[in-house]
């Protein structure tokens, strides 16, 4: 049975990430917390930072069992094997071995749910551990991607956001090789038939991966939402090549030149790094004047900082710290005033708002298909309902 953190629960999971700074410094809190509340639970970590330091993390007190990426979902078998006070046991193998695809969903609230469909990187970023922690590119069939929207359509969802790591490499089976037959273009042609669901959103797709094709079937679609979230992570060419990224500005401009041509509506969100190595004013100018020259609607800024067994560290000069944070500020600045002004071009217009089901000090939110947060007081009606909305 599920419980609540604050509760007492006879096993502990904690789920680590390693994109995240203080991987290790939070994990330690949680299960010291832990430990406090009820030191007769077991306490099982897994995730990325588990698959990574898997070591280290048998070494805090406390610390039961560490699954790597492989053995994550084996956890009820191993749970059986295990008893509080035994010394840690980690069961972890090499990344280059897992194999095989776990769909899985979040359903904690139906009104949104996310439906993972691919996980792992064949990419090398060289700032990136994630193809280090998740392994090879695999994919979830067409096939059992369909089943799985119906059954949440079943449920009462309405939105299904896709994610995966890195999306619009769908297509690699469960072995990581590629299916000729399946392609991230043929995944979102075949879920536009699906009548059942309402909305679907594309959580983030790779510049290079976006083909024309799949922007002319979101631009075309009714259950496609038209808002794509596109990773740039640096304006400058000469960056983009460090990082080992597969484009150019020139392709990323292009790709939103289209998209605004098809659909002027549409919200384009944008992933960047301030800081990496090497990374000089010069550059981080022409990466702040490209972004805003764009027309682009928010940005995620994230401050670049140091990974274990990553490429980049080898790359010089760093850039201090207190740079990489000030860089950091005057592009969350760009992102304000670029959320402004996109919400500005939409006052008085009428669109599809989808309403969440629970209520905070009296409201309720919920977003447009172009990805506006809307926020009003509760209307039970509303809840988990598409509402014609007009912007205010
Ligand atoms: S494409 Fe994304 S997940 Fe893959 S290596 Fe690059 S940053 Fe990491």
């Amino acid at each position: 049975m599920k419980k609540e953190f604050d509760d007492r629960a006879d096993v502990y999971v904690i789920n680590t990430c390693s994109v995240t700074d203080n991987a290790d410094k939070e994990c330690r809190q949680l299960v010291r917390r832990i430990q406090r509340k009820s030191p007769e639970s077991l306490v099982v970590i897994t995730g990325c930072y588990a698959q990574l330091k898997p070591k280290e993390i048998s070494g805090i007190p406390g610390v039961d069992l560490v699954l790597g990426a492989a053995e994550k979902f084996n956890i009820a078998t191993h749970l059986k094997e295990l008893t509080k006070g035994d010394s840690t046991r980690i069961s972890s193998c090499d990344i280059e071995e897992v194999s095989g695809f776990h769909a899985s969903y979040s359903l904690n609230d139906r009104t949104r749910t996310f439906l993972k469909v691919q996980d792992g990187c064949d990419y090398g970023c060289t700032f990136c551990t994630i193809p280090m922690a998740r392994g090879k590119s695999r994919s979830d069939s067409i096939t059992n991607v369909i089943r799985n929207v119906k059954e949440l359509a079943q449920k009462g969802v309405k939105e299904i956001v896709l994610t995966g790591v890195n999306l619009g490499d769908f297509g690699k089976g469960a072995d990581g090789a590629k299916k000729a037959e399946e392609s991230f273009y043929g995944l979102v042609q075949e879920l536009d038939k699906v009548n059942e669901i309402e909305r679907y959103r594309i959580s983030s797709i790779e510049p290079n991966l976006l083909l024309e094709d799949i922007i002319r079937t979101v631009a075309g679609s009714k259950k496609f939402m038209p808002h794509f979230h596109i990773p740039l992570q640096s304006g400058s060419n000469e960056v983009l090549r460090l990082m080992r990224r597969r484009y150019q500005r020139e392709l990323y401009a292009e790709r939103v030149e289209h998209i605004k041509s098809l659909v002027p509506h549409c919200a384009i969100g944008v992933d960047v790094i301030v800081g990496f190595p090497s990374e000089s004013d010069k550059h981080f100018q022409e990466t702040f004047d490209f972004l805003h020259s764009l027309d682009i609607s928010y940005l995620h800024v994230f401050t670049y900082s140091e990974r274990d067994g990553t490429k980049a560290l080898e790359i010089k000069p760093v850039v201090p710290v207190h740079v990489r944070h000030e860089r950091n500020k005057a592009l969350r600045n760009l992102s304000y005033m670029k959320m402004q002004y996109f919400t500005e071009q939409h006052r008085g217009q009428s669109r599809k708002v989808l309403f969440e089901g629970h209520q905070k000090n009296g409201m309720m939110e919920g977003y447009t298909d172009n990805y506006l947060r809307i926020s009003t007081p509760y209307r039970a009606e509303w809840a988990n309902q598409i509402v014609d909305w007009t912007i205010a």
